[in-house]
């Protein structure tokens, strides 16, 4: 069986900087599938394509080639992973995310990958939906407040000018967009394990995560 863990949780909750170091403690392959979503919005609006219009989505959809090298997501031969990160996208993804067309595109590429490896894949439906049979699962979350904070001060290093409050609403809103839409939305799977962050820092976190790994393997 595969080694493959699923990470899930609402925006901004640190599973990107979590999965990356527990891929990285097991020797397993990073997917993070919130940038693969970003990436389709960075193009879709690149194009002036609304995701209302699902054809010309689906066309561009055909004419896009994805793969990640290491953490960077590279889109037909271009690295996109820090301008999917800008706040214009994260304001647009879960609009293109709820549609179901984009979804069964990127589902069936993360379904591949991890066929063909042992992964470490972050989300919102990994482990209710693309890796359900995953044997580790877990459910990451924090208040939206913390959770804001912690998305204000990455864009802020990254001399990103951003107000707090406008990155709060978008966290709130895209929460709801994500929980609420009708395919796959964003839950905790049954099986997960919950992990509330708000008081505890990236290194406590991985740490419950590799034990409670290991004590199971
Ligand atoms: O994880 P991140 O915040 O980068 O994800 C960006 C958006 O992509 C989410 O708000 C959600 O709308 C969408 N997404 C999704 N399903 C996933 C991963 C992300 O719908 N598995």
């Amino acid at each position: 069986m595969r080694l493959n863990i699923a990470i899930d949780g609402p925006a901004g909750a640190g599973k990107s900087t979590i999965a990356k170091l527990v891929a990285k403690k097991f020797g397993l392959m990073y997917i993070n599938t919130g940038a693969m979503y970003r990436a389709v919005t960075l193009m879709a609006m690149r194009k002036n394509i609304k995701a209302s219009d699902v054809k010309n989505l689906c066309d561009l959809m055909e004419s896009l080639s994805m793969h990640f090298e290491n953490d960077k997501l590279i889109v037909n031969e271009e690295d996109v992973s820090e301008e999917i990160l800008l706040p214009k996208t994260s304001q647009n993804v879960s609009n293109y995310a709820s549609i179901l067309e984009v979804r069964e595109k990127l589902v069936h590429l993360q379904k591949e990958m991890a066929g063909r490896y042992d992964v470490v894949m972050d989300g919102r439906d990994i482990g209710t939906f693309v890796l359900n049979n995953a044997p580790f699962k877990f459910y990451l979350t924090a208040t939206p407040e913390e959770r804001a904070k912690r998305r204000y001060n990455e864009l802020m290093e990254k001399h990103v000018k951003v107000c707090y409050d406008d990155i709060l609403n978008d966290i709130i809103k895209r929460d709801h967009i994500d929980s609420t839409r009708k395919i796959n939305p964003l839950t905790k799977a049954k099986d997960a394990v919950e992990i509330d962050s708000s008081s505890m820092g990236i290194k406590e976190v991985v740490d419950y995560i590799v034990k409670y790994i290991e004590k199971s393997l």
